[in-house]
């Protein structure tokens, strides 16, 4: 992730999905992967688009080689501040995620 670091004027904003396990019997989760920017993703200095389908096959691969432990976290993405804030987009996206995103563990819901 800090590949995409915004630390030029011209760097578009990078992203991706956060591809990880959940724990058992706790609310902790771990980041084993992620996905990283590709040539059909759209971005600029403020926005990021994830388009295509190559975040969802490396998705996919990785759940099948980890027998269905590797799931989808989440998604990431940068910002051109030091102390990174999220927008308003960011925050109804992160909601929009929460009631749309199916967990088999249940340990998430609005
Ligand atoms: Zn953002």
């Amino acid at each position: 992730m800090v590949t995409y670091s915004q630390v030029i004027h011209d760097n578009h904003e990078g992203g991706g999905l956060l591809l990880g396990r959940l724990i058992i019997d706790c609310n902790d989760v771990v980041v084993d992967d992620i996905t990283v920017p590709n040539i059909e993703d759209q971005s600029g200095r403020f926005f990021f688009l994830r388009k295509g389908l190559a975040h969802q096959e490396k998705l996919k691969i990785r759940w099948l080689q980890s027998n269905g432990t590797c799931n989808y976290l989440g998604e990431w993405h940068t910002h051109p501040e030091a102390i990174p804030r999220p927008s308003n987009q960011d925050i109804s996206n992160w909601k929009r995620i929460l009631r749309e995103t199916k967990f088999e563990s249940g340990i998430y819901s609005l």
